[in-house]
């Protein structure tokens, strides 16, 4: 058991126009070092070789899932600077979030947990989808934060789970195909 985002999938992922015009935020937190850019890239489509930091990109990307365009705004802007100003309008511009964690990096899961407060608690009354990461995996021997734990935060925080590497590019599309159901499935009962 390495997912419980669902990982049947046939999609592809494409650059492409809208469907219903609809454009989804998503917006990446955590630590820093945990992945968040690779695993930006990877989505964006930009693999590069060269690990290069990078200050803070947007990715524009629309993705089928399900038979179904989804247009996604992906913000890899959390350690763009270290303004409070930039923190808040994080917390407050998505409409769903992908909170990693190193799973090679206690700490850092510690973090994550902290991230779901603080997003709880600027949120209070909406049912954001959020998606905890425990990224590395391919580093087996360092791990430091087992699968049990991470799917049990997940239940504690009331959020989908889902270790991933993003070296190994492991269950990365599944990731992204998660949060485009998650969003899915709050339109959908939004709209009954
Ligand atoms: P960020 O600070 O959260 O944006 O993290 P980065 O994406 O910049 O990644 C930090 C470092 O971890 C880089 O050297 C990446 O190459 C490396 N890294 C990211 N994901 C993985 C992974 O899944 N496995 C391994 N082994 N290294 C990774
Ligand atoms: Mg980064």
């Amino acid at each position: 058991r390495d997912s419980c985002v669902s990982d049947s999938s046939d999609s592809v992922i494409s650059s492409g126009s809208d469907s219903d015009g609809q454009i989804y935020k998503v917006v990446l937190l955590g630590e820093h070092g945990v992945g968040k850019s690779t695993l930006a890239r990877i989505f964006g489509g930009v693999e590069d070789t060269l690990d290069y930091e990078d200050a803070g990109n947007t990715y524009d990307r629309s993705i089928i899932v399900d038979e179904e365009e989804a247009n996604i705004l992906l913000y890899d802007v959390w350690e763009q600077d270290n303004s409070q100003w930039l923190k808040d309008q994080c917390m407050r511009m998505g409409d769903a979030y992908i909170i990693v964690y190193s799973v090679t990096d206690k700490s850092s899961f510690e973090k994550a947990s902290e991230l779901r407060i603080q997003l709880r608690r600027a949120r209070q009354s909406e049912n954001i989808p959020i998606i905890l990461v425990g990224n590395k995996t391919d580093l087996v021997r360092s791990r430091e934060v087992s699968v049990d734990e991470g799917s049990a935060c997940a239940v504690v925080f009331d959020c989908k789970f889902i270790e991933t590497s993003a070296s190994l590019h492991h269950n990365v599309r599944t990731l992204f195909e998660g949060i485009v159901r998650q969003i899915r499935l709050r339109r959908d009962s939004k709209e009954e």
